[in-house]
Order: C-alpha cells, then structure tokens, then sequence
C-alpha cells in the first residue's frame, strides 16, 4: 500500500535518535559510500595536502600574519579592498553571526524553503520570527514574495545554488531584493555552492556597496570540510556588527590550505567540470528510469523516492550507500551528493533495487533528526 506522508507511523524516538546519532556514534564503515552531507570527494587538492604535511613545528607559533595574507589573496583576486573580507573557520560561523546581529525579535530573517536550514536555527537564537517563502515553480528563491514578507524584516537570505535544490536565483533577483528590500535589513547571499555553476556570482554589489553579506566557503568545491575556511564578505560597517575582533586566529593548517587552493588556477574549473560530467550521468539515468529529481547546477540534487524518505535511506545505508537527507516541504525527496563516478556507479545498482522494493505503508512518519547541517 502507497502511504500518504500524514498515513504514516512514527516507530520510537530511540530510533529516531539512534537514526540521527549515526555518523558520530556509529561511524560509517570504512568502504561506505557518503554521499550524504556535500562534501567533495576530492578532498584537498595535493598543493594544500602537501603545504600542510611540511607544516610541522611551525603549528607552535600564532602566525598572525597568515590570515591577513590569505584575506589580502581573496580580496585581490575578487576585486575587493581587503577591509570588505573577513575568514572564518567555514561559512557556519558568519552565517550564524550575520543571522545574530541583524535580526531580533523585532526584526525577523526571511528564508526560502525549502533552503538551508542554518539561518532558521540562527532566528531560533536571537528570537527573530522566521517567514518561509516557497520556491518558485523553478525553484528559484520568490524573491518579490520575500522581500514583501515583513516591513520589519531583518535579514533575508538567499542561498544561490540552494542547498538543497541546487538551483539558481538570478543576479537580477538579487539586484531586486537589495533595490526592494525594508529598510535597515540586509540580503546574505549565501555562495557556499556557487563554483559549480554557470551562475554569475555578487560580489561585486559588495564592492558597490549594498546592504549585502556575501559568504563564500571552502568545504565544497574546495574540498575543506574538515580543515575549515570560509569568509564573509560586505561593507566594512557591517562586518563590523558580526564580531568586535575585526578578524580571526584562524587555525593554520586551514589558512594554508586555502591559500594554495586560490592558487591553483585549474582547480575551480577542473573539478566544476568533474563534478558537472558525474551529475549528467546522474541525470541521464534518473530520465532513462523514470525516477523524478529536481535539475541542480550544484553537487547535490533532490530525488522524489515516493516512499518515507527514510524506508529509502535505511535500505540504501544496508547497501552500503549513506545518502542525504530531507525537508519537511517535500516529504518525499531525499538529497543525494554528486560523488565520484565510481561512488555514482554503486549508487545506481542500489538506488534501483531499493527504488523496486514495495513502499512500506508504516514506516518513520518523520524524517530524521538533522543534528548537524551540512
Ligand atoms: N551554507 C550552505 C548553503 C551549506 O550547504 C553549508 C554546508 O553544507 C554551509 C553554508 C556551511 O558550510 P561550512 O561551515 O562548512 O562552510
């Protein structure tokens, strides 16, 4: 029997906690296929891998300097003056601070949905109202409904490419939102995706600037999730009212990381290209199967599994393959990162046979528990 999502039975909260404990208290094995949280199985590129080995002893000194240097290498790389960049220990941390200073309870944060949920755990902290706009019919952020949500608004976000979509809101939205938006707030674009698409990035409306947060990361094309480097990036004013610092100790395996992976200017477009040609396939199987999925330009897509989202990550984690997760909008979509085309491949033959099993009619009516977002 196919189960409407409201039919379904929720099982035990020890289960849904054990479900959400997975990865910390029972690790993946080690041959796991994880394509799960959008991490890039590339890792970080060999200069970074070696930068970091020779590192050593040096590790024994604060090295100021190293982080000032890599935010003078971003900044003259996208145009900027050094002052409008600060780095981060990944794009969490300003996204958090951004959501922290420019809303409170009476200024809300507007968000898409579904997006990223990070900014509405932030709202939930400052004690902001959160205003959810639907995507529109191409997913892409309403950003005439958003700006219009609440005179009071404090901070609208808007994620290009959308985690988890994939999807892009034009420059021209965004140019909208910032000439439209209620006075006093800010737009935080939010870039973390914004490599691996033909997307025309904003951060020169920084430069120009508008009451724009621009947040740039290293835990995905880059491939640094676990080094840790981000940046905010806006007008010195209002970077000013993320932290009082100015800038950061940032940890220095990180810093010299990132900066050989600026660098390296066959990076960013060999592995857009990687990335790109393994999510085709993807696609080109999905459409030859008749399994329906939402067009990404990112590393990542949504598939509509028709089942308890949760029935299909369960038989998929038994095969061996960790995909991603869910959003209460679409309660039938489960996320998948593009992985390798070998981890593609092995996600294929267990998609299909999971995809062939019957759909349960009672199963976890919710999906899982998201501790940690990625
Ligand atoms: N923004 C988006 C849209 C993300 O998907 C993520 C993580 O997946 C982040 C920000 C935070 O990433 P990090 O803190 O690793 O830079």
């Amino acid at each position: 029997m196919v189960a409407s999502a409201g039919a379904l039975v929720k099982i035990t909260t020890e289960a849904d906690l054990a479900y959400a404990q997975r990865r910390p208290g029972k690790p993946a094995p080690a041959n796991a296929v994880l394509i799960d949280a959008n991490e890039n199985p590339l890792g970080p590129c060999t200069e970074a891998c070696s930068a970091i080995a020779a590192l050593g002893a040096k590790g024994g000194r604060y090295n100021f300097g190293l982080s000032q240097e890599l935010v003078r290498t971003f900044a003259d790389l996208e145009g900027l003056k050094p002052e409008y960049v600060r780095a981060y220990a990944g794009s969490s941390e300003p996204l958090h601070y951004t959501v922290m200073a420019f809303s409170s309870p009476a200024k809300s944060v507007v968000v898409a949905d579904p997006s990223y949920e990070a900014p509405g755990r932030s709202a939930g902290y400052s004690g902001a109202k959160l205003h959810k706009v639907p995507l529109t019919k191409d997913y892409a952020h309403d950003v005439k409904a958003m700006v219009s949500a609440d005179p009071n608004a404090g901070v609208i976000y808007i994620c290009s490419p959308n985690n988890p979509t994939g999807t892009i809101t034009s420059r021209s939205d965004i140019e909208y939102a910032l000439a439209n938006k209620p006075k006093g707030s800010i737009v935080l674009v939010d870039e973390a995706y914004i490599h691996f698409a033909d997307a025309q990035p904003v951060l020169d409306l920084v430069a120009a600037n508008k009451d724009l947060i621009v947040l740039r990361t290293f835990s995905k094309i880059y491939g640094m999730a676990g080094l840790r480097c981000g940046f905010a990036v806006g007008r010195p004013d209002l970077l000013a009212k993320l932290d009082p610092y100015g800038w950061n100790f940032m940890p220095v395996p990180a810093v010299i990381a990132a900066m050989c992976s600026l660098k390296d200017k066959t990076l960013v477009p060999a592995r857009k290209k990687i990335n790109a040609d393994v999510r085709d396939e993807t696609f080109a199987w999905l459409t030859a199967n008749n399994y329906s999925f939402v067009r990404s330009q990112s590393n990542c897509f949504l598939m509509d599994v028709k089942r308890p989202p949760r029935q299909f990550t369960d038989a998929m984690e038994a095969k061996n393959i960790y995909v991603g997760r869910t959003w209460p909008t679409w309660p039938t979509h489960v996320r998948v990162t593009v992985g390798t085309r070998e981890e593609m491949a092995a996600f294929r033959t267990a998609c299909k046979e999971v995809m062939d099993m019957p759909v349960q009619a009672t199963y976890y009516s919710v999906p899982a528990p998201t501790p940690f977002l990625s």
